[in-house]
This record gives structure tokens, C-alpha cells and sequence, in this order.
């Protein structure tokens, strides 16, 4: 097989990651955009781990699974089979459901974390892949830090869960402690030990603790391995997992030297890392491989010259490959509803009538105030108006007064329901006064721990987005908010974060984050 699966478990690995938590409407988003980029598998979550989870692996299986040529939906689930059956219970209704399962093998963790022999461990694998294998055709077995697992025991643990039906094999570096030659070895000699791996894909999952993942998983790739598993912008525990965008590329690349092929439209990595840094507010630095602001400007130094002259001189991809266009004028004042709906549709957001008349409101605001709206803007201002939480509080007016020499001072209205409710504050800065008006409304007093102020796009009108943590009284929530003007950004960032706070993501049922 010369095609290397692409599975993405940013839904899962990733949105583990303190920071990066998403909702179910938040996942869906994201897996409508992951089955554009065309990833083969989309691990949507965990289900055992929490209620939400479940209902959000749940809905990516229903909503995103059932699409034609859509992904396979794929759910984690720890070896136990109430965990397997509840996972099935999310997957199942996908088109292609899979079931992916997984327990340690590593001494260190036997003995301290699951405290059991690696007897016992052997026979819970292999009972867990024929529960599994009962309810679906397509399961995945893992072992959990495999990098530091006994090389026999490994293989006789893999060699019994694939002759109990298990068909794909993936070896996780759980602890991102591999480096290549030695985790190309791994692969290669787990090909030539284990009983029946040439009738299953190997797979392999590689962190980044010492930035070795992409590097990692190509050597696997190199020795055998067909499947991946990685995640945008290369979010997940720690220092994260091996990247997408950059997994991707290297194989499209070097094809010369790889010979390999992956299903993604690679026209689409753009905008799926661009969705994602929206959904959860961090951005990548400038400097990220493929999609850093950075990673295709010339604009610095000696390169232009060259550039200028032959583009080949220095860019070993283009721009347009992975779906990055020069900014682009693309809607004014005067554009109407249709062709706000029409661009949207274009970005991959379908908003209905609700949705879309607040979405248009939000357009004629800003192009009151800014004279180019660019995609950033347009997607800025759908993600905000995408109901990511509900929103008990919304933002109904907002003065403030700041400058030398005086006193910053806000006033603030907020709407909650049909009531409304205004209040002002005084603070150090006009953002502080800001705050303090809005805590003296909802009665909750929050400390800024965070606080980002980032442009849109370029320009001296740009579009300001702010991303805040907050701590209320121990609870740490996340906010985002645009708005051309950054006190009013900072003001709906916080709003934000306010109403996540009323209704809080529900906590986890379950410790164990998987491989
Ligand atoms: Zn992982």
C-alpha cells in the first residue's frame, strides 16, 4: 500500500490539552472541516471520559460519520467493556464506526498505575479487542507507551490482538521520548515479530516533548507504518502531538523521496488550522512550519531578490497548496445578505436563518467601521455569533473614557433574557474599568490571568481579537471576543468568559488520557 491514512485525533488528544477544551458545537464545527480537508479517521473523543464527551463523539458520529465519502468515526475507550460498549454506543452510528482501545504494556505503568501482571494485562487486551470486534468490523488496539514496553511482552501482546481481530496496530510514544532511528527500528522489528501484522496497518502516535514527532512518525512511516495519528496545528497533551499540516507536507513534498500518497486536500490546511486557532483562541507562532503567519514570507532581507527573480529559489511550496491566498478584498459596505451567505458558504460555514441574520448584523456593523473586509474578518465575526455557549449575557452598550490624566471610567448595559442591566467601574487601565463595570452586573468578581490582544488582519482599522483567561474564584475560564475597537473586544472577550462560567463544561469521569 503506497497511501499513508491520515487519522487526526484533535478531538481527542488534542482537546485534552488544559486550554484547547471544546464543546460539542465546537467539535461538530471542527469535524465538518476536518472531513473537507478529507483525514481519513477523525477520533472524536472519549467517550467513558465524561457526558459530553460522549455526546459530542456521538454527534460527530451522526452528523460528520454519515456524510458521503465521509471520514470513518473513530472513539476511544480503555480496555474495561463497559468502556467498550459505551464508545460503541457514540460511534455506532456512523457510516464507518471504529472502536479504539488501549492499555499500557509498559512495566512502569503496570506496576504503578494499572497495578496489575502483565498476564492479566495480556488477557484484558485480547478480551477487549473481541468485545469489540463483536460490534464492529474496524477495531484499533494500542499500547500505551509501547517506547517503553518490554520488546517481547509487546509482541506478544500485538501478535494475540490482531488473531482476536484487531486491524490496526498503533504504536504510541506516549511520553515523546523516541528519537528516530531508534523508533524506526521499533516498527521495524515489531514488522518482522509480530504474528499476522502484515494482514494490519500499522500505525503510529508520536508526542513532541523533544520536538521528534513529525520526525518520529516519518521514520515509522519509513519502516512500515500506514497509518498516522496527528493533530492541527499539532495541539495535544504537553508539548503535543506530531502535526497534520506538517506530516502532510513533508510527504507531498518529498514524494520523490517517500513515494507516498495521503487522501487530504491540502488546500484546506489553512483554513483548518485558522478554525481551530479561532475555536480556541491560541494562535501558532509566527515561525510554524506550513502554517505560520511567517512560514511563505519573503518580504524579509536577501531572499526577495531571489524570489522576485524565481520563485523555485527559495519557496519549496507554494502558498496556494495549502490553501493560503494573499488577503483579499472581498466584501464592502454595500454587499448584501445573499453574497454574505454565499462568501460564508465558500469558508465552510453553513449558518441558518438565525444564525445568519445575526451574522449579517454583526457585517454591517463592521463595515461601518472598516473600509476592506477580508475572510479573517468574516470568519472572525461568525465565530463569534456561532452560539459556542449560550449566551446568558450579552453586550447591549458600552462607554468608556480613558486618557492622560484622568480617571479611566466605563459604563456598561448587559442584556440577560429580555432584562437589562447597567452598571460602571473605575480601573487602572480603560480594559480594567471596563471589567469591573461588567463584574458589578454579574455579581461575580473574576482576576485577568491572561490576557492577549491580537489584529485580524493587517491594517490601522484591523479587526482586534482578544482572548482572555479568567480565574473566578478558583474556576479557570477562557473568553473571545472581536470587535474593531479592542476595549469593546476586550469587553465581549470577557462577556465570554462569563457566560462559560454560568455554564460550565461538565468535568471528567475519567483521569486516564489515553496513548
Ligand atoms: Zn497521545
Amino acid at each position: 500500500m503506497n497511501r499513508v491514512i491520515i487519522f487526526d485525533t484533535t478531538l481527542r488528544d488534542g482537546e485534552q490539552a488544559p486550554g484547547f477544551s471544546m464543546n460539542t458545537m465546537e467539535k461538530l464545527e471542527m469535524a465538518r472541516q476536518l472531513a473537507r480537508l478529507k483525514v481519513d479517521v477523525i477520533e472524536a473523543g472519549f467517550p467513558i471520559s465524561s457526558e459530553e464527551d460522549f455526546e459530542a463523539t456521538r454527534e460527530v458520529a451522526r452528523q460528520v460519520g454519515t456524510l458521503d465519502n465521509g471520514p470513518t468515526i473513530c472513539g476511544l475507550s480503555r480496555t474495561g467493556l463497559g468502556d467498550i460498549d459505551r464508545c460503541w454506543e457514540a460511534v455506532k452510528y456512523a457510516t464507518r464506526p471504529r472502536i479504539h482501545t488501549f492499555v499500557a504494556t509498559s512495566d512502569i505503568h503496570l506496576k504503578y498505575k494499572l497495578r496489575k501482571s502483565r498476564a492479566e494485562i495480556l488477557t484484558a487486551s485480547v478480551e477487549a479487542v473481541r468485545h469489540a470486534r463483536a460490534y464492529c468490523e474496524d477495531v484499533e488496539f494500542s499500547p500505551e507507551d509501547a517506547s517503553r514496553s518490554d520488546i517481547g511482552y509487546l509482541c506478544e501482546v500485538l501478535s494475540a490482538v490482531i488473531e482476536a481481530g484487531a486491524r490496526t496496530i498503533n504504536i504510541p510514544d506516549t511520553v515523546g521520548y523516541a528519537v528516530p532511528k531508534e523508533w524506526g527500528e521499533l516498527i521495524a522489528t515489531l514488522r518482522a515479530k509480530v504474528k499476522g501484522i502484515d494482514g494490519v496497518v500499522m500505525s503510529v502516535h508520536c508526542h513532541n516533548d523533544l520536538g521528534l514527532a513529525v520526525s518520529n512518525a516519518l521514520a515509522g512511516v519509513m519502516n512500515g507504518a500506514r497509518q498516522v495519528e496527528c493533530t492541527i496545528n499539532g495541539i495535544g497533551e504537553r508539548a503535543g502531538n506530531a502535526s497534520l499540516e506538517e506530516l502532510v507536507m513533508a510527504l507531498r513534498t518529498r514524494r520523490d523521496f517517500f513515494g507516498l500518497d495521503t487522501n487530504v486536500k491540502t488546500e484546506e490546511i489553512f483554513k483548518t488550522s485558522r478554525l481551530l486557532s479561532h475555536i480556541t483562541g491560541v494562535h501558532v507562532q509566527p515561525n510554524k512550519a506550513i502554517i505560520g503567519e511567517n512560514a511563505f514570507a519573503h518580504e524579509a532581507g536577501i531572499h526577495q531578490d531571489g524570489v522576485l527573480k524565481e520563485k523555485l529559489t527559495y519557496e519549496i511550496m507554494r502558498p496556494q497548496d495549502i490553501g493560503r491566498a494573499t488577503n483579499k478584498l472581498v466584501m464592502g459596505k454595500h454587499s448584501g445578505r445573499h453574497a454574505l451567505a454565499a462568501r460564508l458558504k465558500d469558508l465552510g460555514f453553513e449558518l441558518d436563518e438565525g444564525a445568519l441574520g445575526k451574522a449579517f448584523k454583526r457585517f454591517k456593523d463592521l463595515a461601518d467601521r472598516k473600509k476592506e473586509i477580508f475572510d479573517e474578518d468574516l470568519i472572525s465575526i461568525v465565530k463569534d455569533d456561532i452560539a459556542q455557549v449560550p449566551e446568558t449575557y450579552t453586550l447591549d452598550y458600552l462607554h468608556s473614557i480613558s486618557g492622560t490624566g484622568i480617571i479611566p471610567s466605563a459604563t456598561v448595559r448587559l442584556k440577560k433574557e429580555e432584562q437589562v442591566f447597567q452598571d460602571s467601574g473605575v480601573g487602572d487601565g480603560p480594559v480594567d474599568a471596563v471589567l469591573n463595570a461588567i463584574d458589578a452586573i454579574t455579581g461575580v468578581k473574576g482576576r485577568l490571568q491572561d490576557y492577549q490582544l491580537r489584529a485580524v488582519t493587517s491594517g490601522k482599522d484591523a479587526l482586534g481579537e482578544v482572548s482572555v483567561k479568567v480565574d473566578f474564584d478558583g474556576s479557570l475560564v477562557f473568553g473571545k471576543g472581536t470587535s474593531t475597537d479592542v476595549i469593546e473586544a476586550s469587553a465581549r472577550a470577557y462577556i465570554n468568559a462569563v457566560n462559560r462560567l454560568v455554564h460550565p463544561a461538565k468535568g471528567r469521569d475519567v483521569q486516564e488520557v489515553g496513548p
